[in-house]
């Protein structure tokens, strides 16, 4: 079959692979969608897993399969499987943890110290025509909704997870930086939570206008004063809350921060690539929160699904772009990382395209 391997740094290609077949437990997926996310253009760019490491759970060295976010259909399941039959649409979470160190066991997976992602550490990638994976991680999907849908649950259960985190709700209002994909979810997610009123930073006009469209209170960072727009929204209060989805650095945080109320909550969902100053005084008097966000669980993945097919959350919308595998790195990844930037939100990839 054909799959993207992430060989080095700016160095993706498409090989012809053997195929995985299912052991016990688990199933294998046909890919319909995989979504290109920050993090692979990341993974593309700086490449910081070396081709030596072997993840402990996975057990394979590099180069690895390249892909996180995707859909698709089972093909075959394993000795044991029986909640899955062939044909079921399923969006696959592509993570493992080790489920027995303490912050499994205290119920937080994603914080796991071997926590891993297929399409990353090992076990294939979503940029291929099939993956093997465990049952438990092949998530039956509504039909209705369909595999595009399917592709947009793992970037959306990242948003979802900080949503979670932050605790906002009804009668809050939040301010996002970062109109991308994350942005973008979290305002989906936010408003699904109840949060009325979202303000959304970002300085692409075509990320700004769909923004809108999605209900959002758009503003240009580059044009409009944000603070004075922030001080209109909550009567001079400040957000209730503040995420950081840009990953822009010390001027992104230095924003979040004087907009967030006293004892509000800003929460960073964001990679960034540098350190950036905070000054401890400031949080003493203002007691204001700063938490980090990652990934999310799997039961953060059942709840994204659940508000999918309750039409809650329709993150359709963001998907800007569909591509075949072979255009992963012109059309996809290079672009992504050029002009494509400022107008695309999600691409999508098919091997079948
Ligand atoms: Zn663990």
């Amino acid at each position: 079959m054909k799959a993207a391997i992430l060989e080095g740094a700016q160095d993706a290609r498409i090989h012809e692979v053997p195929e995985r077949e299912p052991g016990p437990g688990q199933v294998k997926v046909r890919v319909e969608w995989a979504g290109i996310c920050g993090s692979d253009l990341a993974l593309y760019q700086y490449f910081p897993v070396p081709n030596e490491y072997v993840h402990p759970l996975f057990g394979e060295h590099g180069p690895h399969g390249f892909g996180h976010e995707f859909s698709g259909r089972i093909e075959a399941v394993g000795d044991g499987v029986t909640s899955l039959a062939p044909g079921d649409l399923v969006a696959v979470r592509p993570n493992v943890w080790d489920g027995t160190c303490p912050a499994c066991l205290r119920g937080e997976p994603n914080l796991c110290a071997e926590f891993g992602f297929i399409g990353i550490n090992g076990g294939g990638g979503g940029f291929s025509e099939s993956v093997v994976v465990g049952a438990d991680a092949a998530h039956p999907f509504p039909e209705e909704l369909g595999a595009e849908a399917g592709a947009m649950v793992e970037s959306t259960s990242v948003a979802w997870h900080a949503a979670k985190v932050s605790e906002a709700g009804q009668g809050d209002v939040a301010l996002v930086i970062g109109g991308g994909p994350i942005g973008l979810g979290l305002l989906l997610c936010l408003r699904a939570r109840g949060v009325e009123r979202v303000i959304v930073s970002e300085p692409s006009p075509s990320r700004r206008e769909l923004a809108a469209a999605l209900g959002a209170d758009a503003v240009d960072p580059t044009s409009a004063d944000l603070a004075a727009h922030v001080a209109e929204a909550t009567g001079g209060a400040g957000v209730d809350v503040a995420f950081d989805a840009s990953g822009v650095g010390q001027a992104t945080y230095d924003t979040a921060f004087a907009a967030l109320r006293p004892g509000g909550v800003n929460v960073v969902v964001a990679q960034f690539h540098g350190p950036v100053s905070v000054d401890l005084n400031s949080y003493l008097m203002s007691e204001k929160n700063l938490v980090g966000s990652f990934a999310y669980t799997d039961e953060d993945f059942s709840e994204v699904i659940a508000e999918m097919a309750a039409g809650r959350i329709d993150p359709r919308p963001l998907i800007s772009s569909r591509i075949g595998l072979d255009h992963l790195v012109d059309a996809g990844i290079e672009h992504l990382l050029g002009g494509g930037r400022n107008t695309e939100v999600k691409i999508l990839v098919s091997p079948a395209l």
